[in-house]
C-alpha cells in the first residue's frame, strides 16, 4: 500500500537544478570506524548503499581529515591524495548504483584530537582532550584552508556529489570562531570578522575550484553551549557570509563536544533544537537542514510542515533502520525500527575505539558480515521469553522463513523494556516494542502471551529447536534484615508501584540503581517530553539572546522531594560504569537534584532504624524509610535441565544465558546472530 501522502513534505524531492535529492532527508555524518578498516572501504560502501537503497536524500560520510594534522586520532582517515580518492570510488559507485547521492564530510578536528600532533588557532587545550595543540602560524592557516579546498577537489574526482564542511561540534572551524579557543591577534583572530575569515575563505575558495554543480553543505554551529561561544548575531553573520561564499545547504550543529549539556541522548526531547534552525532559515535563502533527536517520520514531517527547515538530518535513525524513508513512503511506519537515542552501540562504541553498530539493529555497520538469508529448510522453533533477546531471535528466524512460536508469561511482549520505558527519559523504549509487534505480524510469528511455559509444553510441542530467552530474576541480598518490611527491589518500585517513603537508600549504583534514583527524584514535569522544561533544567536560553545559548542562564533542576542516597561497594566513582557518552548526564542530573552518592560502602544490616553501613572504617546509619535493592541479577534458566534431559535442542540467550553485564545490546545482538545461523 502506498501511503506517501502521509509525509508529503518529508518525501518531496529537493531540486538543486543540476541534481535532485529524492527526499528531504540527510543522513547526518557519523564516524563508524569503517573509515579506517584495514581491508579498504568495501564495508563502508555496503553500509551506505543500504541507506541509499532505503531512500535517503543525501548521505554524508563520517569525517575525513583534509589535512595530515587534522585527524580525530593518530591513524584517522584522510582525503589528501589521489590514492585516497581512488579508494573511495567503490563507495560512490555503490551509492550511485542504488540511486543515491553522497557527500564526503571534511573534518579537521583541531584541538579535539587524540593525536599528539594536533593544531588549533591558539595553544589552548580542550578541557576534554589530553594534548595542548600547536598554534598555527599565518602560513599554516593558509595551508589548512587550501587543504580543505584540495580535499573537495579530490572528493569530486572520487565521484562524490558534494562535501560537507564540518563547522560545528567544537572542531577546528569552531575553534577559529570562538574567543574561547582563538586568541590570535593577526587577521585570523580578534574581531568576529577576522575569526570567521577561516570558514568563509574555505567555502569561497572551494566553490571557485569545484564549480557550480557540486554540493557544498556547511555544518553551522547554531548554538555552541560552551562559555565564550558565538552570539546569535555572530551565527547569523556567519550564515550569511557562508551563503554568499557559495554553500548549497546549511546543516545544523548543536553544541561543542565539550559542552556539559546533553544534545542527543534519549533524555533530550524530540526535535528540541529545531526552533534554532527555523530562526536561521529566516535569515538566509539556501535550504536549511534541522537536526538532533529527530527520529520518526512524523516528527520530521512536523518540522518541515511547520516551516522550521527545508530538510531534516537523521543520523542514528538511519543506523537503526536503513529503510526508514522507503518504509515511510510505503505506509510501513509501524515497521520502522526507531532509534531510541541510547548511544550504547553507536557513539559509545566510537568513543571507545570500537566499530559502531546499533542496539536495535546489530546489522548496522556489519552489512557484509551479519546476513539474514532465507532458509531452504524451515524449522519449527519455540522461543520462550519475549524480552529483547527473544524478540530479536524470533524476528530474524521468522524473517528467514522458519516457523516460530514465541511464548511469554506476560500478556505483552517486551520483557524488561516494559519496565525500562517507565523511567522518565526512556519512553522511546516503547518504539522498539511496537516495532517487533509489527514485524511479527509481517513475518507471521505465532505469539502465545500470558502463558508461563513449562518443560512439558516444550517437549510435547515437537520443536526442532528451543530458545530460552527467559531473562533474569533480581539478585536477593544475603544481609541481616534483607527481609525487613522496608526493603523493596526495583521491580516492586517500578513495575508494581509499591509506595516509597521520603527517605530512601538504594543499594547498587548500576544502570538500574541510577534509573530508580531518577524515577524517585523526578518532579511533576517530565523534562524528556517538555522542551521548555528541559531547557530550564539545563540552563539553555530558548530566546537566543544569551551568548552561546547559555551565558547568564542558570541551571535550574527541581530538587528531589525525597532524600535519596545511592550506594555502591566499589571505591570507583559512582556511575563510572554507565554509558561512555551518557553516564555523565545521569550523574549530573542526580547530583543537581540533590541525590547523595556514596562509594566504598559495606552493608551491615537493615532494621527499624534504617540501613547500617560502614564507609571506610566509619560506621554510619542511614535513617531511611525504604531500602531499595538494585544489586544486579541472576539468570533464570530453570527450563534448561529438563529440556536437555529430554534431548531437546536448547540454546540460551540474553539474561538466561549470562546475567553479568547484561544489557539489551547484548541480548539483541546475541539473539539476532544465533537466529542468523539457524
Ligand atoms: P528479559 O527482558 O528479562 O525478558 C525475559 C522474558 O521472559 C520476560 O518477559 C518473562 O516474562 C519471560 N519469561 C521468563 N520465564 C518464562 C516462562 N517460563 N514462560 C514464559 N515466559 C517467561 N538495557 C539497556 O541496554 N539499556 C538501558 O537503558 C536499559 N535500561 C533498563 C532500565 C530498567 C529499569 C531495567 C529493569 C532494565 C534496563 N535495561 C537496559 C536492561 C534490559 O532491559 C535487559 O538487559 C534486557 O531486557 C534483557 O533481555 P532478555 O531478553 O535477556 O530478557
Ligand atoms: P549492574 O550494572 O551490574 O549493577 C549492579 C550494582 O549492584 C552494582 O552497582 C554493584 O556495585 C551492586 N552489587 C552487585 N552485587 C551486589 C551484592 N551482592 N550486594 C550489594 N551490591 C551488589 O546491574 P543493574 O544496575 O541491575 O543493571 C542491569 C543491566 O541493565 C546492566 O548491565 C546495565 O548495563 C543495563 N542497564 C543499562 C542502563 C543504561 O542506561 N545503559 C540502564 C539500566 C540498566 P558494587 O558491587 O560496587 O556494590
Ligand atoms: Fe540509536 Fe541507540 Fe542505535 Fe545509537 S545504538 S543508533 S542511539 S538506537
Amino acid at each position: 500500500m502506498s501511503n506517501s501522502n502521509q509525509y508529503p513534505k518529508l518525501l518531496e524531492p529537493l531540486d538543486l537544478g543540476y541534481t535532485k535529492l529524492r527526499s528531504r532527508t540527510i543522513m547526518g555524518s557519523m564516524h563508524t570506524g569503517l573509515e579506517e578498516d584495514s581491508e579498504g572501504l568495501g564495508k563502508m560502501a555496503e553500509f551506505f548503499a543500504a541507506r541509499a537503497k532505503g531512500g535517503v536524500g543525501l548521505l554524508v560520510t563520517g569525517g575525513f581529515s583534509p589535512s595530515a594534522r587534522g585527524g580525530l586520532g593518530p591513524h584517522s582517515s584522510t582525503m589528501i591524495s589521489s590514492e585516497d580518492a581512488e579508494r573511495h570510488k567503490i563507495v560512490t559507485q555503490r551509492v550511485h548504483e542504488e540511486g543515491g547521492l553522497i557527500a564526503l564530510q571534511l573534518l579537521n578536528a583541531g584541538r579535539q584530537s587524540y593525536s599528539e600532533d594536533l593544531i588549533a588557532p591558539s595553544a589552548i587545550k580542550s578541557p576534554i582532550y589530553p594534548f595542548t595543540p600547536h598554534p598555527l602560524s599565518a602560513e599554516e592557516v593558509e595551508e589548512e584552508i587550501e587543504s580543505f579546498v584540495n580535499a573537495a577537489v579530490l572528493a569530486k574526482s572520487a565521484g562524490y556529489d558534494g562535501v560537507e564542511v564540518m563547522g560545528s561540534e567544537g572542531y577546528l572551524i569552531n575553534q577559529f570562531l570562538s574567543e574561547r579557543s582563538n586568541q590570535r591577534d593577526d587577521k585570523w583572530g580578534g574581531s568576529y570578522e577576522n575569526r570567521m575569515r577561516f570558514p568563509v575563505e574555505i567555502v569561497s575558495r572551494m566553490r571557485e575550484r569545484v564549480g557550480e554543480e557540486f554540493i557544498i553543505v556547511y555544518r553551522l554551529s547554531l548554538i555552541d553551549l560552551v562559555p565564550g561561544g558565538s552570539t546569535w548575531d555572530e551565527v547569523v553573520t556567519l550564515a550569511k557570509a557562508i551563503e554568499a561564499a557559495g554553500a548549497t545547504i546549511m546543516n545544523s550543529g548543536i553544541g561543542w563536544h565539550e559542552a556539559r549539556i546533553p544534545t542527543i541522548a534519549t533524555m533530550v526531547p524530540r526535535a528540541a533544537f529545531t526552533h534554532i534552525a527555523a530562526a536561521i532559515r529566516k535569515e538566509i535563502s539556501i535550504p536549511v537542514c534541522a537536526s538532533n533527536r529527530i527520529n520518526t517520520p512524523e516528527v520530521a514531517e512536523q518540522v518541515l510542515a511547520d516551516g522550521e527547515a527545508d530538510l531534516v538530518s537523521m543520523a542514528r535513525p538511519m543506523l537503526a533502520d536503513p529503510e526508514f524513508v522507503n518504509k515511510a513512503r510505503n505506509g510501513q511506519r509501524a515497521n520502522i525500527n526507531v532509534c531510541i537515542g541510547c548511544n550504547q552501540a553507536c557513539l559509545d562504541h566510537t568513543f571507545s575505539g570500537k566499530r559502531a553498530s546499533c542496539l536495535v539493529n546489530p546489522q548496522a555497520c556489519h552489512e557484509t558480515e551479519l546476513l539474514y538469508t532465507p532458509t531452504a529448510q524451515p524449522k519449527k522453533v519455540a522461543v520462550v521469553g519475549a524480552g529483547p533477546g527473544g524478540l530479536a531471535y524470533a524476528r530474524v528466524a521468522a524473517k528467514r522463513g522458519h516457523n516460530v512460536t514465541l511464548f511469554d508469561a506476560n500478556t505483552k511482549i517486551g520483557g524488561q523494556f516494559n519496565i525500562a520505558k517507565q523511567i522518565p527519559g526512556k519512553e522511546e523504549f516503547q518504539e522498539t516494542i511496537n516495532y517487533f509487534q509489527a514485524e511479527f505480524e509481517k513475518y507471521g510469528v505465532d505469539l502465545r502471551l500470558g502463558e508461563t511455559v513449562d518443560a512439558a509444553v516444550l517437549i510435547e510441542g515437537g520443536y526442532d529447536q528451543v530458545i530460552l530467552a527467559t531473562g533474569i530474576v533480581p539478585r536477593k541480598l544475603e544481609l541481616e534484615g534483607a527481609d525487613h518490611s522496608k526493603v523493596l527491589n526495583y521491580l516492586d518500585v517500578i513495575r508494581d508501584k509499591k509506595p516509597v517513603g521520603k527517605r530512601v537508600a538504594i543499594i547498587g549504583a548500576g544502570g538500574i540503581g541510577f534509573d530508580v534514583a531518577e524515577l524517585l527524584s523526578h518532579g511533576k514535569i517530565n523534562t524528556a517530553l517538555d522542551k521548555m522544561a528541559f531547557f530550564k533544567e539545563w540552563g539553555i536560553d530558548a530566546t537566543l539572546n544569551s551568548r552561546s545559548g547559555i551565558e547568564g542562564v542558570k541551571e535550574s533542576f527541581e530538587p528531589s522531594s525525597r532524600e535519596i542516597t545511592l550506594l555502591q561497594r566499589k571505591t570507583t566513582k559512582v556511575g563510572a560504569g554507565l554509558g561512555k557518552t551518557t553516564g555523565w548526564t545521569h550523574r549530573a542530573t542526580l547530583i543537581n537534584k540533590g541525590v547523595t552518592m556514596l562509594n566504598g560502602v559495606s552493608y551491615q544490616k537493615i532494621d527499624d532504624a534504617g540501613l547500617h553501613i560502614t564507609v571506610g572504617d566509619e560506621p554510619r546509619l542511614l535513617e531511611v524509610d525504604n531500602v531499595i535493592i538494585c544489586a544486579g541479577q541472576e539468570s533464570l534458566k530453570a527450563l534448561q535441565a529438563p529440556l536437555e534431559k529430554a534431548n531437546i535442542q536448547v540454546s540460551l540467550i540474553g539474561g538466561a544465558d549470562l546475567a553479568v553485564e547484561l544489557d539489551a545490546k547484548r541480548a539483541i545482538d546475541q539473539g539476532s546472530r544465533l537466529a542468523a545461523e539457524l
